[in-house]
């Protein structure tokens, strides 16, 4: 069996029960060595087989995998965070498909939601945001069709934005057509990491301060008015609304 797994952003206690299992058991793992934090790979048994795949292309990952397939293995393919983002399993399982091996996809942690967690906030404030973005600066994988952040911007949504530390000045700029330069940013480098960094600023200062830190990989730059200290209290939680579990009081 194929395992496509979520490893979660860095903690090692953060990948789920499930994957955790199929981990403990598979007896051929090719992780995202740049990314998935090595101490996961404690969970792997004696004599697992460990591939990295930061240093093979996609015909030799799936050779591995079809390797293991056919010795009757348990194969694991880790991904940091959770694999349906920004993590090309798609022309991996499309390749699968085409070969006739069946597998299974574990959700893991992804970094934007790790990141949300450091820096202890919400994404969804009633009256401020009900939408969040995950987007990522047009780079040199190619860009996505009405993706231009500066587009994006115009919604004043939640925005968590991916694989584009190193170029936050651009960033900055383009997020600058639709938010006010005093919206808070957050950026959080390697999100429940041992070495992480939280640096928190507004569209107005935060690439200074990134530079000062020197941080040019591996973060996530949080951007939005839900980390402001305005926003509407909840009525799922007000003391006068009914819902179908609890009858409000008078
Ligand atoms: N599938 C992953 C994303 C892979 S793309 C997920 O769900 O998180 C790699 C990018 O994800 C990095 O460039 C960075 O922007 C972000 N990222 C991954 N792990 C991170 C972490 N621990 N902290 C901050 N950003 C992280």
């Amino acid at each position: 069996m194929v395992y496509f797994v979520g490893a979660g952003p860095g903690d090692m206690e953060l990948i789920t029960v499930k994957g955790m299992k199929v981990l403990q058991n598979a007896d051929v793992v090719i992780y995202t060595g740049s990314l998935v934090s090595g101490n996961i790979l404690a969970y792997c048994k004696e004599g697992v087989q460990v591939y990295n795949s930061a240093e093979m292309d996609l015909p030799e990952v799936i050779e591995a995998i079809q390797q293991g397939v056919d010795q009757g293995k348990s194969v694991v393919r880790l991904h940091t965070g959770d694999p349906s983002i920004y993590g090309a399993i798609r022309e991996q399982m499309d390749e699968l498909g085409k070969r006739g091996i069946e597998f299974e996809i574990i959700p893991g942690v992804s970094s934007f939601v790790a990141a949300a967690s450091r820096v202890k906030a919400e994404f969804t404030l009633p009256g401020v945001s009900q939408t969040i973005i995950i987007t990522r600066k047009e780079g040199r994988t190619g860009s996505s069709e009405g993706g231009k952040l500066s587009e994006l911007a115009k919604h004043r949504a939640s925005m968590a934005i991916f694989l584009s530390v190193q170029s936050i000045g651009q960033v900055v700029e383009e997020l600058l057509t639709g938010y006010d330069e005093d919206t808070p940013v957050a950026v959080v480098y390697k999100a429940t990491w041992p070495e992480e960094k939280i640096i928190r600023g507004t569209l107005k200062d935060i690439a200074e301060k990134v530079a000062e830190e020197k941080i040019d990989r591996h973060a996530q730059i949080l951007v939005g008015d839900f980390m402001g200290s305005e926003y509407e209290l909840s009525k799922l939680y007000d003391a006068s609304f009914s819902h179908m579990y609890r009858r409000g009081k008078e």
